[in-house]
């Protein structure tokens, strides 16, 4: 696809943030790129469009601006998935460990219904740990996750094995 280069060189990579050997994927100068950030979305929805998505569900904070742009094209609802202590109503969450220490992730109570088909984005996955998370949410609450998307992939963290057999949609590899 010859729209991935565009994105690829749109996204800037910081070192050592935010700790020292660290190679920060940085996505906020892929959203300085209308054209590129149009494409990425692009992408995304005809990946999905025929799959009758019901719910797409964001992972704070990047899954927020890629999620819901898919959600409106898929005509699907969506779902944010926030760190504690955010979401004001009842919720359920999963802790889970990622890159940078452990964290946790919550969901609001009906939010999902009993047969939602739903894709997971974020805007990267390294050692998989959030997108497990995300999907054991959804799944608690009766969904069906059918896929998760994301932009980046660092595949020496192998994140894919931890998604519990979920096809993992990606755009560029990274490392
Ligand atoms: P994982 O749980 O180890 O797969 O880490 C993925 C989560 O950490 C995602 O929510 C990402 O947004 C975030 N993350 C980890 N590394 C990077 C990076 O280099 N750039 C942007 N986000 C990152």
């Amino acid at each position: 696809d010859p729209r991935i280069e565009r994105i690829s060189k749109a996204i800037r990579v910081i070192p050592d943030f935010p700790k020292p050997g660290i190679k920060f994927q940085d996505i906020t100068t892929l959203l300085l790129d209308h054209k590129a950030f149009q494409d990425t979305i692009d992408i995304f929805v005809e990946r999905f469009k025929d799959k009758n998505i019901t719910v797409v569900a964001g992972v704070e904070a990047r899954g927020f601006i890629f999620g819901p742009p898919i959600a409106l094209a898929l005509g699907a609802k969506f779902i944010p998935l926030r760190k504690p202590k955010k979401l004001p109503g009842e919720v359920i969450f999963e802790e889970y460990v990622l890159e940078y220490g452990s964290d946790r992730l919550e969901m609001h109570v009906g939010a999902v219904e009993t047969g939602d088909r739903a894709l997971v984005v974020d805007d990267l996955i390294a050692t998989g740990g959030t997108l497990c998370a995300a999907i054991n949410l959804l799944e608690r609450a009766g969904a069906e996750v059918l896929e998760c998307a994301c932009i980046i992939e660092l595949p020496e963290l192998k994140g894919r094995a931890r998604l519990a057999g979920k096809p993992l949609f990606i755009l560029i590899e990274a490392d």
